[in-house]
């Protein structure tokens, strides 16, 4: 029997409790797997001097796999997002969304079944920033001849051919492997014509390739938000650049009943981190209240990554059940917020256990 080694980050807030759970879920598929548990983010500054400390990055380049519980970014001050800083160091330029509707999760939508294909290392994340006042945003400023006010502060858009060309092809490549029809791609394309128009005329490059195979679109961001809320069931592979990817994603988790069901996958050449779409939830913290199912999804996700295909429709089905049956769930997933028969983080991984033995 093959042991995988993953590396594991339980994350921070509410990220420890729902990580165990889905340690201990995904050790009762019967996949062995060999934890290597490493620590980011706030929580380990005092003890590193950074959040994102050289042996994670190690750990997770040498297993190829990891798992992460979310981790907060402070606004506006403090240090940089971690979960950018690491999809950036670890080259994992494709985000991997599905986004699914499962009977029994409150939504205003049915039978939803997209991906959202987000690129993840360039664009305003590129974190090329300036603040108001620099000498890096001043000079920007006089080049601009006028256009912008002297006291902006300056974020740079890069996209690249690079950049567009792998994310494009990854989406047409997942489409074709997983039996998909059709890949959109989304930007501002009439108002960006040098990036987001790049963006287009690289995708349709690439688009000609699998012509036959995979349909291809185009559509316009503001358009494509009004099109997911009114005709979802139209779209399949949605491909985007980085910012509005990140929109788009959450946009697409609200489709299929929200946060608590989106899971994702950070994808690189030969390396994935598999993360859920939410964040730390911090009010939440120690709680034992959170919805681990996001983050159970990104497991089945991994799964199916590790050639588990057995146990990732093992595990899938068992979550799905859990969920139509609408008993052992927690809070976010019952009519009301303050249901009393809401159970816990633990309690609705062990519901998920017990539904895999049966
Ligand atoms: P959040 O996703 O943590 O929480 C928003 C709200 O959604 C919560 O208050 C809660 O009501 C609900 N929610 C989220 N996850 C849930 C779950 N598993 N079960 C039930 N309800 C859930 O978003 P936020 O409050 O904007 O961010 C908190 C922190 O997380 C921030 O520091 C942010 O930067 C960080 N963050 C991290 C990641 C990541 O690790 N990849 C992603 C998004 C946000």
């Amino acid at each position: 029997m093959t042991i995988h080694n993953v590396s594991l980050i339980p994350g921070d807030g509410t990220g420890p409790e729902i990580s165990s759970v889905v340690q201990k879920v995904l050790e009762a598929t019967g996949v062995k797997i060999n934890w290597e548990v490493v620590e980011a983010g706030a929580d380990v500054i005092d003890k590193y001097k950074t959040p994102l400390p050289d042996n994670v990055l190690s750990s997770i380049r040498k297993n190829k796999v990891a798992l992460k519980g979310p981790l907060t970014t402070p606004i506006g001050t403090g240090f940089r997002s971690v979960n950018v800083a690491l999809r950036k160091e670890l080259n994992l330029f494709a985000c991997l969304r599905p986004c699914r509707s499962y009977q029994g999760v409150r939504s205003r939508f049915a039978h939803i079944d997209l991906v959202v294909v987000r690129e993840n290392t360039e664009d305003l994340y590129a974190g090329v920033e300036y603040p108001s006042g620099s000498k890096e945003a001043n000079d920007i400023i006089s080049w601009a001849k006028g256009k912008i006010f002297p006291d902006a502060a300056i974020s740079i858009k890069p996209i690249s051919r690079t950049g567009t060309s792998r994310i494009v092809r990854f989406a047409f490549d997942y489409a074709v492997q997983n039996n998909r029809k059709k890949v959109t791609a989304v930007t501002k394309a009439n108002i960006m014509k040098f990036t987001d128009g790049l963006f287009f005329e690289v995708a349709r490059e690439i688009a000609k390739e699998y012509e036959g195979k995979i349909a291809y679109e185009e559509k316009l961001i503001d358009n494509m938000c009004m099109q997911l809320v009114q005709n979802p069931e139209l779209y399949d592979v949605i491909v985007l650049p980085n910012l509005y990817g990140d929109i788009v994603s959450d946009l697409c988790a609200g489709l299929v009943g929200g946060l608590g069901v989106a899971p994702g996958a950070n994808m690189g050449e030969g390396i994935a981190l598999f993360e859920a779409v939410h964040g730390s939830a911090p009010k939440y913290k120690g709680l034992n209240k959170v919805n681990p199912t996001a983050l159970l999804l990104s497991g089945v996700m991994m799964l199916r990554y590790l050639n588990e295909e057995k146990a990732a429709e093992k595990l899938n089905h068992a979550i799905a059940s859990v969920i139509a049956e609408g008993q052992s769930v927690t809070y976010d997933m019952k009519p009301q917020r303050n249901d009393p028969t809401a159970v816990g983080t633990r309690e609705m991984g062990e519901a998920i256990i017990r539904k895999m033995k049966m």
